[in-house]
């Protein structure tokens, strides 16, 4: 037996992640085409962990002019 409630007008989408089947709800696509977003390619963890890998990446860069190399011979 399937735990998903799906309702008229519900989507199911498989993660480009993690290849795990997700459902887009008719409310969720109704927010989406608010804010003129496409669809989501990833489930919600998925998208989760992009979103702090991204904000890691910028904490992380370096200050500009700040090169990094081994180039001191
Ligand atoms: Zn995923």
């Amino acid at each position: 037996m399937t735990s998903i409630q799906m309702y008229e007008g519900d989507k199911l989408i498989e993660c480009v992640g993690c290849k795990v089947v997700f459902l887009f709800s008719v409310g969720e696509a109704a927010f989406f085409k608010d804010h003129d977003l496409d669809e989501p390619k990833r489930c919600a963890p998925c998208r989760h962990v992009r979103r702090e890998e991204k904000e890691r990446i910028a904490a992380d860069t370096p200050a500009e002019g700040e090169e990094v190399g081994d180039c001191g011979v």
